[in-house]
């Protein structure tokens, strides 16, 4: 096999809100959305196929608001509607790029996004568009992380691949413990029982179910996803038990 041959010909990337805002806790980075165009950039030029769902928790997350006396289900879509603030700006930055693209959007608005309909992206995924699915999955009390397995097992994705900040998934967080282990090769029920906070915990399931490896690896390090595209060793493998190694 040739080094540059995919191990995975068409995969779903989860990217947080908290990563588009860079270094800021709000908002966007341009520098970062154009650091993400060029990881996918890579990806798409060995001809995998990318589907992506984008968080909002940089502009809104539910939880928080409820907190604050709004119910929480007014909160939930309005963190789904920072998802399409989101995805709009990365559909920007990766056409820039020279990457055709589509938003498809659970919550339907027209007149900036396309229905969310599963037919019609696995034929863009096949013309080699982008996608880029908006506001989680349409319903309230789900994280992107759900909507992220619900879309990687609905376009029959080989992977789900977490793009972080850290290098992966760690036995304690590495931003408050200089001494945090980075565990390079998880099972599913060992991320569901050792409360390692990495992805929720419907998301977890529903890649365990359908038996999706779950890829969580730092971002923002040049050339990252192309290696994860590979089979390459970067950050943490999550996967059933009976692939252990
Ligand atoms: N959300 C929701 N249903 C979904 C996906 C998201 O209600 O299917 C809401 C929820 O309030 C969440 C917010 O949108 O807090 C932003 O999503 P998330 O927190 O997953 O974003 P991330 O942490 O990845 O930036």
């Amino acid at each position: 096999m040739s080094p540059e041959t995919p191990k995975y010909h068409r995969i779903l990337l989860k990217v947080s809100g908290e990563t588009l805002a860079g270094e800021k806790k709000f908002g966007l980075c341009p520098d970062t959305l154009k650091a993400i165009a060029r990881e996918i950039k890579a990806v798409t030029d060995l001809g995998v196929e990318v589907g992506i769902v984008v968080g909002g928790g940089n502009i809104f997350r539910g939880l928080a608001v409820s907190a604050q006396g709004i119910e929480r289900t007014v909160g939930d879509y309005m963190g789904m509607l920072a998802t399409v603030i989101n995805s709009l700006a990365l559909q920007d930055v990766l056409e820039k790029a020279g990457m055709p693209t589509r938003v498809l959007s659970a919550i339907a608005m027209h007149e900036v996004a396309e229905p969310y309909i599963r037919r019609r992206a696995m034929r863009h995924l096949e013309k080699g568009r982008v996608l880029i699915f908006a506001a989680g999955t349409g319903s309230p009390y789900f994280t992107t992380d759900t909507a992220a397995a619900l879309r990687a097992t609905e376009i029959g994705a080989q992977a789900l691949l977490k793009g972080t900040k850290v290098a992966g998934i760690y036995d304690r967080d590495p931003e408050k413990y200089a001494e945090a282990l980075m565990l390079p090769h998880l099972t599913y029920f060992d991320v569901m029982t050792k409360d390692l906070r990495v992805m929720d915990i419907t998301a977890v399931t529903m890649s365990k179910e359908q038996d999706i490896p779950i890829i969580v690896f730092k971002l923002l390090e040049p050339g990252n996803m192309k290696k994860v595209v590979l089979g390459q060793e970067v950050g943490t493998l999550v996967e059933g038990a009976g692939h252990e190694k």
